[in-house]
């Protein structure tokens, strides 16, 4: 489906097809609570970055964080460009070089009405905020870090790519 997307000052929109919309990842990470969970946790969706038309593009800023994986030594600079308008501040999408050609735009961000997932995959929970409470729902996967089931993976088991 075709996503529009928008930060809250108007400054930069942009709008993409998605074959993966369901806002279903729930991430508790560090990154994603400081930078755009003001709950705990944000909401990727997965996009074609071949489709990714952007207007204001002249305000957008880029965030690379400095992560340090267990077990390594000293930390390094993510790989990953998370953009952001740099007049409000909202965070719009991220676009990693090692998956060229997908794009993650924020579920906070998107305009077009999404659809709702039947069912929701909470991840990070190792970095959680102990004061974030998570509702979960019976049918609800909770991983510690990372999950091995990819967002088009998530898709094509409930049979909800579009
Ligand atoms: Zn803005
Ligand atoms: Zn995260």
């Amino acid at each position: 489906m075709r996503l529009d997307g928008s930060c809250h000052c108007g400054a930069v929109r942009f709008t993409l097809e998605s074959a993966h919309p369901y806002p279903f990842n729930l991430c508790y990470c560090s990154i994603c609570r400081k930078t755009a969970g003001g709950g705990g946790f944000a909401i990727n969706l997965g996009g074609s970055k071949e489709t990714l038309s952007i207007d204001g593009g002249e305000n957008l800023r880029i965030y690379q964080a400095t992560i340090r994986e267990p077990g390594e030594a000293l930390p390094h600079e993510s790989p990953a460009r998370r953009h952001f308008c740099g007049l409000c501040g909202s965070h719009l999408w991220l676009w990693d070089p090692r998956w060229p050609d997908l794009v993650h735009p924020l579920a906070s961000a998107i305009d077009t009405p999404l659809p709702v997932p039947p069912e929701r995959t909470h991840l990070m929970f190792d970095s959680k905020a102990l004061w974030v409470q998570v509702r979960s729902d019976p049918q609800d996967k909770v991983y510690q870090g990372f999950p091995e089931e990819s967002l088009a993976d998530w898709h094509q088991r409930l049979g909800l790519t579009s």
